[in-house]
């Protein structure tokens, strides 16, 4: 039997461990929870105020679960790391947005995205190892830089990037327009066009950029929430890199999105979502059970709209966290708990089976926090909308879950589609052709329109037979 959750010397004012699902967890897992519980308690909280006030990095939180050994969390033992699971990732998310900063908790979540996919490829790269070894010792906070300009959300397709090989090394080229701890971060993973792509956009590759070597702008960072997380533009213009900036193979973009980065950051922004929907629970407890009316004699959570509002909020959000945890149980069955020497096979790829099911799972936490955040607002009133009970915080920080990608529109269409059509039709790089469209529109030229294409169509050929 657990010990009571407490926050500080005090039992915690909000749901008690009742209300979560313990039973995943293994003790060291359980132990872990309650060191960053106290730690939220003590630190965190206090830091995710003075973020979303002031748009302040939250350097000093990393700095705190650095000292826990958070930052290698699924560093293997052997690389000084703890040697964690997937499951235990989506617990320390979702645990650091509920109990202390949500803008921390999607830092983080980049973070272990970046991590896994320097481990996917650290076996022969000294400079992936070296950052894994001193990750916590030196606190070398990590990041994914992938959306572009150009493409928006469809963050698959980096435009505005090119690599290029160069005697020694690689020149990369990058914009991002928006990066997580852009400016921040001491090292990131970023995806271009691999260096003989020839316009193909499926032949992506990954590099590794240092801090001194990205060019950002945080002071110009704004956003509605998630005031922290400073994702701004970056730029990297004409960087050199040595040979170890490669990250994997030359062409390895796709495989590395779809066994690690998608994977992480479906699993573990879903658990922040989670996480922010848990932490507006909470506080509705705590204020209903104080706050009396003093013409009825009632408290307000004894009005049985205020029970409904939060039973239905618990049901939905332990629906949301049952997924996030049966997804993350699958991910370490698939992978012998998270075993990156698997991976010495560059064609070994379990995680990349479960993305239907991920997109799914993103989905429904994303759809669930703006929800469960909107209701609690209402059902502690006015005093929800004001900042002082921090609702108004969290349901800003919560709006970020469906709009970043990939995109609650995006991820329904890929799902309805795929169900419907099969796979093959997602066409992520725009290369397989709708013949049913362009047979449906040329049915709709004349005679002479026709010819008018047929003949821009041949001269194009042409054009590209003599270049
Ligand atoms: C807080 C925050 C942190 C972020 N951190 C990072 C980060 O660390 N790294 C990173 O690479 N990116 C990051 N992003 C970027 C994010 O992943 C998206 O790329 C970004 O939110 C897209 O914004 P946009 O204005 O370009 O949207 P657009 O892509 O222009 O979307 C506009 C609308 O069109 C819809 N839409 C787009 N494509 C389709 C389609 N195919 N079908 C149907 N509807 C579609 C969208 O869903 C949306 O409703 C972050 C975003 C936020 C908000």
């Amino acid at each position: 039997m657990q010990a009571a959750k407490m926050w500080g010397e005090e039992r915690y004012w909000g749901l008690g461990y009742e209300w979560d699902p313990q039973w995943v967890l293994d003790d060291e897992q359980k132990d872990l929870q309650t060191q960053l519980i106290a730690l939220c308690q003590k630190t965190l909280r206090a830091n995710a105020i003075e973020s979303d006030k002031g748009f302040v990095y939250p350097r000093k939180n990393f700095e705190a679960l650095a000292k826990l050994g958070l930052l290698g969390l699924i560093v293997p033992k052997e690389l000084g790391g703890r040697g964690q699971s997937h499951l235990c990732a989506a617990m320390i998310v979702e645990t650091i947005a509920r109990y202390g900063c949500p803008s921390t908790a999607m830092c983080y979540t980049m973070h272990l995205g970046a991590t896994a996919a320097a481990l996917f490829r650290h076996h022969t790269n000294p400079a992936l190892r070296d950052i894994l070894t001193r990750i916590d010792r030196d606190v070398l906070i990590g990041t994914l830089s992938y959306s572009d300009p150009e493409t928006g959300s469809h963050f698959w397709y980096p435009m505005s990037s090119r690599a290029e090989r160069v005697d020694g090394g690689w020149r990369v080229n990058k914009k991002a327009s928006w990066t997580t701890s852009g400016g921040f971060a001491d090292w990131y993973i970023i995806q271009t066009t691999s260096p003989d792509f020839g316009g193909d956009y499926s032949n992506l590759s990954c590099f590794l950029v240092k801090k001194d070597q990205v060019k950002a702008d945080p002071a110009n960072w704004d956003g509605l929430g998630l005031r922290g997380n400073q994702s701004g533009p970056i730029s990297i213009e004409g960087v050199v890199l040595p040979d170890t900036g490669l990250v994997g193979p030359v062409g390895d973009g796709a495989k590395s999105n779809d066994e690690v980065v998608d994977p992480f950051f479906l699993t573990c922004s879903s658990a922040c979502w989670n996480g922010i929907a848990l932490a507006t629970i909470d506080i509705a407890k705590n204020h209903t059970t104080r706050k009396t009316h003093a013409d009825v004699g009632m408290r307000v959570a004894d009005y049985p709209t205020i029970q409904d509002y939060v039973g239905e909020a618990i049901i939905d959000t332990n629906a949301s966290r049952s997924y996030v945890y049966l997804a993350a149980q699958s991910l370490d069955a698939l992978t012998g708990n998270c075993d990156w020497e698997l991976h010495a096979d560059t064609d070994y790829l379990p995680r990349s089976r479960m993305l239907h099911w991920l997109w799914q799972v993103k989905f429904f936490a994303a759809k669930n926090v703006s929800h469960v955040t909107d209701k609690m607002l209402h059902a502690c009133g006015g005093t929800g909308y004001k900042p002082g009970l921090q609702i108004e915080r969290l349901l800003r920080d919560g709006k970020a879950g469906w709009v970043m990608g990939p995109t609650n529109e995006v991820l329904r269409q890929f799902v309805g589609k795929s169900a419907l059509l099969g796979f093959e039709v997602l066409d992520y790089w725009s290369q397989s052709v709708n013949q049913r469209v362009l047979s449906n529109e040329l049915k709709k030229m004349s005679r002479d329109e026709k010819m008018a294409f047929a003949n821009g169509l041949l001269s194009e050929l042409q054009t590209a037979a003599a270049a």
